[in-house]
């Protein structure tokens, strides 16, 4: 239902919480934050409301990247379980999606026949996959692409990779996903009005692209790697 995420300098948990309860009044079932630092990734998810994850989410771990998601449950009952964000196995890679990945049930007979899912989710088919083609061998980008370009359906995605530190991987197919540039940091929002307390310039994402998302840089390129240059916008929205 709603995406953030945060690359920059300070720690990303108050950003992403206050970002989240920009978006509630979008409805939701549950909420979900990962906060990425040099020790890993950390995940605090609750069913219910974005005051309940507050409650989760423990002070004493920092981290100046992360992303975030309030979910509004289409495939696997609302619960902690299915809250995002979902790791693959490896808990390597950390997801957030907003959608519905049609052929979720087919790419889970093909590929991951051998991986138990740890929710009823479609979203967890999408992180399993990914990890699936690095342990294969690919890069962490050749995997996002190789996965965008089998899943079906309609998506916004945040990825946060472990072991690539201040990176994060984004793409959308027919579902609002916007980058917001700062100083020093870059946010990610499938609203602008969640991110607008920390900028107001935006870069709109078109469907299938991959978005590599670090503080100083936002790329965008084509399924093919080609680099795409787009210039941003001012979000003009009263606060
Ligand atoms: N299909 C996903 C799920 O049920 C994402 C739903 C959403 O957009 O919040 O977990």
């Amino acid at each position: 239902c709603g995406i953030v995420g945060y690359i920059g300098e300070k720690d990303s948990k108050e950003i992403l919480l206050k970002g989240l309860e920009r978006l509630e009044y979008r409805g939701y079932d549950s909420a979900g934050i990962a906060v990425r630092n040099s020790e890993g990734i950390t995940v605090f998810k609750e069913k219910g409301r974005i005051a309940d994850l507050r409650g989760a989410v423990s002070g004493d771990v920092t981290g100046n990247t992360g992303i975030g998601h309030t979910r509004w449950a289409t495939h696997g009952k609302p619960s902690k379980m299915n809250a995002h964000p979902h790791q693959n196995t490896s808990d390597r890679f950390t997801i957030v999606h907003n959608g519905v990945i049609e052929n979720y049930h087919h790419l889970q007979r093909d590929y991951l026949a051998d991986v138990a899912m740890e929710s009823d989710t479609d979203t967890e088919i999408i992180v399993q996959l990914i990890g699936k083609f690095v342990e294969e061998g690919q890069t962490t980008q050749e995997a996002f692409s190789k996965a965008l370009q089998l899943m079906k359906g309609s998506y916004a995605i945040a990825l946060l990779d472990a072991e690539e530190a201040q990176t994060i991987f984004v793409a959308k197919n027919k579902s609002p996903l916007l980058v917001g540039l700062g100083e020093g940091f870059n946010v990610v929002a499938s609203d602008a009005m969640a991110m607008l307390q920390v900028t107001d310039q935006f870069v709109e994402l078109m469907d299938k692209e991959i978005v590599i998302v670090r503080k100083d840089s936002v790329d965008i390129l084509t399924l093919a790697g080609e680099k795409v240059e787009r210039a941003p916008f001012t979000a003009e929205i009263d606060m």
